[in-house]
């Protein structure tokens, strides 16, 4: 473990000691308008209790954004809203981009919110999974690549830019990867 790390250029500590805290990639249910609990779909399974569209609200939000059952989702069957994390996307949405309105008095919110959301949850992801790729030691072209990526989508998540192209270049940035890092461990 450590010597991969010693490994790691300083370049990349450096970035990865920013990135402690920027973005924020924590999420903040408090400052956020309830979006997971009415973006996302899910199907009735061992993770959620029912089936959900998007765009539905979860039949457990109650008017003010609380769950009804959060302190019980693991015993009530929502173990699937116990282990998602929105890397912080939520707040970013509710409060950065839609100034502390919410879809709940505001219904014409909604798409547009739902939209943002989804943007900036891809961004949020992808920034994880090159930060972490970047932790490996990797041949100088691909930590370079991986470098520029990990700059692109900083930038992207701050403007919470849809990114198709740049999201595509991150994934196959990983696949590319893959052999390197399965080969190092
Ligand atoms: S069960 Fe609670 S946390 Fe899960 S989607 Fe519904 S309201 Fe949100």
């Amino acid at each position: 473990m450590s010597s991969v790390w010693v490994s790691v250029p300083l370049a990349t500590r450096e970035r990865i000691k920013r990135s402690m805290t920027h973005p924020d990639l924590k999420p903040d249910c408090v400052r956020c308008a309830a979006l997971c609990c009415v973006a996302l779909h899910f199907d009735r399974s061992d993770s959620f209790g029912f089936d959900k569209l998007a765009g539905e609200p979860c039949r457990n939000l109650m008017p003010g954004g609380h769950c009804r059952i959060y302190e019980r989702r693991l015993s009530e069957g929502f173990r699937g809203c116990v282990g998602y994390d929105c890397l912080g996307a939520g707040q970013h949405v509710t409060q950065l981009l839609f100034g502390g309105r919410t879809w709940q008095k505001e219904p014409e919110l909604l798409a547009p919110m739902m939209q943002a959301f989804a943007t900036a949850r891809a961004l949020r992801e992808h920034l994880v999974l090159v930060r972490q790729a970047l932790r490996h030691r990797l041949p100088p072209s691909l930590a370079g690549r991986g470098e520029d990526l990990a700059d692109a989508l900083e930038v992207a998540v701050d403007g919470n830019a849809p990114a198709g192209r740049l999201l595509s270049d991150v994934a196959a940035f990983l696949r590319e990867l893959r052999p390197v890092i399965r080969e190092a461990t």
